[in-house]
């Protein structure tokens, strides 16, 4: 199975994959988590993605899905993958589908826009400035929210909606163990 995380900015994405990670032993896969490591490394690719993510941008497809799918096929032994921050497109998700035809478990992270907001401003990452949040807010809506309708026709997806971690953890665990 692949866990597959949605949400917007600050929605808490990593946290909740850790959660699942320390309960169920899926490892987590976070594109987000890939890209700072090889612009911290200074790779040839994060020197490439360096402008798209500190602008808020999204990183050209073919780098992120490359990325995705090695690091994919290392765990494709273990029973479950947990997905954070990838697929954030439609071509990215039809990407996905191409990768693996494991089943797929979507999960949006509805959290209410002020406490996405307040969490960026103290969470202080490099790319969580005023004007690169804003416009990663309009990436969540103009690029990744169409994947959404896209898993409801396909009738994986879930919304979870929560004010904190701990409530959307609670809630996702609940359908998992059932
Ligand atoms: P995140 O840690 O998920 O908030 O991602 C941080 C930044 O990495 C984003 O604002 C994008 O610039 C880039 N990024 C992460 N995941 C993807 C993806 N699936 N496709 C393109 N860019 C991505």
């Amino acid at each position: 199975m692949i866990i597959i995380l949605v949400g917007a900015p600050g929605s808490g994405k990593g946290t909740v994959a850790e959660r699942i990670q320390n309960k169920y032993e899926f490892p987590i896969v976070s594109s987000g988590e890939i890209l700072r490591n090889e612009m911290k490394q200074e790779t040839a690719i994060g020197k490439q993605v360096l402008s798209y993510v500190s602008s808020g941008k999204l990183v050209p497809d073919r780098i992120i899905t490359a990325l995705i799918k090695q690091k994919i096929s290392k765990h494709q032994h273990k029973c479950s993958v947990v997905l954070d921050g990838y697929p954030r497109n439609l071509n990215q998700s039809l990407a996905l589908e191409d990768m693996t035809q494991t089943k797929q478990r979507v999960f949006y992270l509805d959290v209410p826009k002020d406490i996405l907001k307040e969490r960026l401003i103290n969470r202080g990452r490099t790319d969580d400035t005023e004007k690169v949040i804003e416009q990663r807010f309009e990436v969540f809506l103009n690029e990744t929210r169409p994947i959404l309708d896209y898993y409801k026709r396909r009738d994986t997806l879930v919304r979870i909606s929560g004010t904190s971690s701990d409530e959307i953890f609670r809630k996702i665990d609940a359908l998992l163990s059932k």
